[in-house]
């Protein structure tokens, strides 16, 4: 049997302020991807994922507004001269890959 490793209190207010923040890194904690479930987030249109839909959108990496490629569904950044697909999109904006894949899976895009 294991021993108590000491009798330190932690008072209950502090208490309720680490359940918490367990709870919150535990609910953004995701499983694992796939190499399929990847391939399946990266094949999704950027177009309403990065929101073209409402106006237009800025590079995440430079100040250039983004192009939208119709043929690829893919985003095109003239100043960075780079293309951007819906998993980029998410990557760039600081989503964990987990995080990224699932809620394009999903289909619940949004701005990072
Ligand atoms: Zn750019």
């Amino acid at each position: 049997m294991k021993k108590r490793p000491s009798k330190t209190r932690i008072p209950a207010h502090a208490l309720d302020g680490i359940l918490d923040q367990v709870r919150e890194v535990r609910a953004r904690a995701t499983t694992p991807k796939t190499p399929e479930e990847i391939r399946r987030a990266r094949r999704v249109d950027i177009w309403k994922v990065a929101g073209f839909d409402q106006g237009p959108v800025s590079c995440p990496c430079c100040p250039s507004i983004l192009q939208y490629r119709p043929k690829s569904g893919k985003a095109f950044c003239p100043l960075c001269y780079r293309s951007i697909h819906a998993l980029d999109w998410f990557l760039l904006g600081g989503v964990p890959l987990g995080e990224a894949v699932e809620r394009l899976n999903q289909g619940t895009g949004g701005r990072p």
